[in-house]
């Protein structure tokens, strides 16, 4: 078996990029869940459904266009109690997008969360990329922009992600403060709904809590 994931954010990411967030290490016992990429009609209320049977709180890194398209579910994310961060309007690879096309991008997203009544300051890029100009535009858009990494990437998105495995290696590998990122999509869907449920009771039974950024 390919033991891939769940992958920890190698350790000299934070020594290159030091103004980015990969954990709250100063948290005690608090867990970060986040769901990137929604909100999706179906799946973003399972996950809602999910948070409320264990009254736990979460972050949803979500893109412009499914808060476009899904601004009931928006609401509803907000209602609960969860946090809501940018993930640019349609997903876009920093890698690959000119810093206009992106800092648009975010903007865009903004726009249409402030409209809805809500100020965020947390930012997730998609893939976890970026580069240092970037970082810097994006940083002087707005002082208090939060750029949101992860320290476990759970790899749902993975045909190698294998759930006893994944809730093995969280209980052994987790600590107070860790960020750990799923997603709130199709693809993901099918791993996601297998395994969320036993995270949530296992870093229960170790005494975590769970809380938004
Ligand atoms: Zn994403």
């Amino acid at each position: 078996m390919l033991k891939l994931y769940p992958a920890k954010m190698p350790f000299f990411v934070p020594f290159i990029f030091p103004s980015l967030t990969y954990a709250k290490p100063d948290s005690n016992t608090k867990i970060y869940l986040t769901f990137d990429d929604g909100p999706h009609p179906e799946i973003t209320p399972w996950i809602l459904m999910v948070l409320k049977k264990y009254h736990i709180k979460a972050n949803f890194f979500c893109t412009g266009a499914n808060i476009q398209a899904y601004p009931h579910i928006v609401k509803e994310i907000i209602a609960q109690g969860h946090q809501i961060g940018n993930h640019t309007f349609s997903h876009v690879d920093a890698w690959r997008t000119s810093h206009k096309k992106y800092i648009h991008e975010i903007s865009e997203t903004d726009r249409l969360l402030q409209t809805a009544g809500i100020s965020s300051k947390l930012f997730r890029p998609p893939y976890g990329r970026l580069t240092p100009g970037l970082i810097k535009k994006i940083q002087s858009l707005n002082k208090e922009i939060e750029i949101v990494m992860w320290s476990i990437l759970m790899g749902d998105f993975s045909r190698f992600f294998v759930p006893d495995y994944a809730i093995s290696y969280l209980s052994h590998h987790i600590k107070a403060g860790d960020i750990l990122v799923f997603h709130d999509n199709a693809h993901s869907f099918p791993r996601l709904k297998q395994v969320l449920e036993p995270v949530i009771n296992t870093l229960l039974a170790k005494g975590y809590q769970f809380a938004t950024l």
